[in-house]
This record gives C-alpha cells, sequence and structure tokens, in this order.
C-alpha cells in the first residue's frame, strides 16, 4: 500500500478513483504464514478506563443494570522508521477531569490518566513522526484524538466512512454515536479509505482485517513479531474474553449476523497464525499486558 497511502483524499470518493483496481484489489490480501514480513514493535498505550451502570447493554439478556469497568487501550507499532498508531482513545481533552467525558453520558463514563502525546514523547516522538493512524472504528473513544495527527495517513474501511454519514435510524444510542463520530473525525486531510483487508507496508508484517458487525466498517489488525509471533488486536470485534467464547453480541452492535461471523473469521485467524488476541476493553486482561516503554517485539 506504500504508494497509494500517501494520497490524500479529501472526502469519499466512488471506489474507482482511489487508486482504481491496484488499491481495491492487489492490497486485498492476507499474509502467508510462512513468509510473512516482521514490524520491529509492538507498544501499548493508556487509553483511559470506563465505567458503564449497565452491562447487559454488552451482554443481552445478562447482567442488567450490573456496573463494570473496561479498559481503552492504543497501540503504536514500529516497523522499519515507520510508525503505525492503532486508535487513538478518549480526547485527551478529557485528561484528570474528575467528571471523566462520555459517548453516551446515560450509559458510560471515561477516564484519562495519561495523554496520548506525552506517551508517544516518551518515546521521543510528537504526532508528525506518526505515518499512519488506522482507527478500528468511529466510535469516540476509538477516534478521541484522531484531530492531534494531521500529517498522517487516516486509515478506515470505507463502509465506516460512509456509514456515519447516513441518516439516522431507531437505535437512539447509535445515532448518537454517530453524530459524535462526525465531530471527532472531521474531513482528515490525509485519509485513505479502504475495502476491506489491507496489508499496510505489502509485507504481510501489519494487516487491517476486515470485521464488521460492531459497526459497518470495523476492523481488527494483525500484528506479526519476530519473538512474540501474530498478534490480533481486537478492535471492538468483542468487548470481553468470556463474550468471545460465547459469541455474545452487545446491543449497540450494527449488525448481529455480521458480528458473529467476524468473531468465527478472528477465531479461524488465531488458528491459521497461531495468534494471540489482545481484546481491547477487557480490562482484566489489558492489565495483565506490557504497557509503554515496554513492548513486543
Ligand atoms: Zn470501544
Amino acid at each position: 500500500m506504500s504508494e497509494h497511502s500517501r494520497t490524500a483524499v479529501a472526502s469519499a470518493p466512488p471506489a474507482a478513483s482511489l487508486g482504481g483496481a491496484s488499491t481495491a484489489s492487489a492490497d486485498k490480501r492476507l499474509p502467508d504464514v510462512a513468509s510473512a514480513g516482521f514490524a520491529d514493535r509492538l507498544y501499548r498505550l493508556d487509553g483511559g478506563h470506563s465505567l458503564a451502570n449497565d452491562e447487559s447493554v454488552w451482554t443481552p439478556g445478562e447482567n442488567v443494570r450490573r456496573s463494570i469497568e473496561f479498559s481503552s487501550t492504543c497501540w503504536l507499532i514500529k516497523r522499519a522508521n515507520q510508525w503505525l498508531l492503532w486508535d487513538t482513545g478518549v480526547p485527551q481533552s478529557a485528561l484528570n477531569d474528575p467528571k471523566g467525558w462520555s459517548t453516551l453520558p446515560k450509559l458510560i463514563v471515561y477516564h484519562l490518566d495519561k495523554a496520548l502525546t506525552d506517551q508517544l514523547a516518551a518515546l521521543g516522538l510528537k504526532p508528525a513522526d506518526i505515518t499512519y493512524v488506522a482507527i478500528s472504528h468511529t466510535h469516540g473513544d476509538h477516534i478521541g484524538n484522531v484531530r492531534l495527527f494531521p500529517s498522517s495517513t487516516v486509515l478506515m474501511q470505507r463502509a465506516e466512512y460512509e456509514w456515519i454519514g447516513t441518516p439516522d435510524g431507531p437505535n437512539a444510542n447509535v445515532n448518537e454515536l454517530k453524530a459524535l463520530a462526525r465531530t471527532l473525525l472531521g474531513t482528515p486531510k490525509h485519509l485513505t479509505l479502504l475495502d476491506g483487508d489491507t496489508d499496510v507496508f505489502g509485507d504481510g508484517s501489519v494487516t487491517l482485517i476486515s470485521t464488521p458487525g460492531h459497526t459497518p466498517g470495523s476492523q481488527s489488525l494483525l500484528v506479526h513479531l519476530k519473538h512474540a509471533g501474530f498478534i490480533i488486536l481486537s478492535g471492538d470485534v468483542v468487548h470481553l474474553e468470556e463474550n468471545f467464547e460465547k459469541d455474545t453480541v452487545p446491543s449497540l452492535n450494527t449488525d448481529k449476523a455480521a458480528s458473529i461471523a467476524s468473531m468465527d473469521r478472528v477465531r479461524r485467524m488465531m488458528a491459521t497464525y497461531k495468534a494471540k488476541l489482545f481484546i481491547n476493553h477487557d480490562k482484566a486482561e489489558t492489565d495483565t499486558l506490557k504497557l509503554l516503554p515496554e513492548f513486543y517485539d
């Protein structure tokens, strides 16, 4: 994708104008297990944590009005002299605000203890050093800081970009999330819209995997490291390990059947690549993972 990624796309164009067939087909591939290239480092950044007052939104029919705490995680990948940031967390204007910040104020409140830019600075990085900002989907806890990276190329699925501009539907929570997404995303100066799986660096080291269902253009990320092997970063294809085991689909998801198919796809990829799955919002699991300045390599 290296040539196309530098193409600035100001707004969603018709499919044919985004580099045409070469973008749409040549990049749509999954890495070969035996010959995939390697990323050098994978860092976890703290993107905040949240408290929701009704777990049943994520586990319909169960855990009604039980509160639950979620983690929010961003990941930074180094490959040669390029950096890719996966998700951007909640807006860092919420830093240390005791009232917190919210995507859906009646349901959930997010707290942020560390600014994303400070965590990058700990590695000597400025926002302008980040080549790509890849976003799993457009919920506010994932795109809260996209605007801090005006010189980076934003990578997102075309289906996601188009969806947030569609008219409101029957689910008020979903409508609220879409409106917030339009505000937080704005119009990125360098935007590359993707049609399905995308090999970011063209060597199988970092691959965006289409996993729709939570939202129409949700994606996950497969990264290949020399020592740690293949790791899948979930996006919100699943929120908790237990939900992954039971195929539980949150009521906020836009497509239940697609959600189940995407979880199944991730399971099959875990088998094919002997991959570990890091679940973004599963706080119990996240707390066990390395945190910057530590890294996976
Ligand atoms: Zn989320």
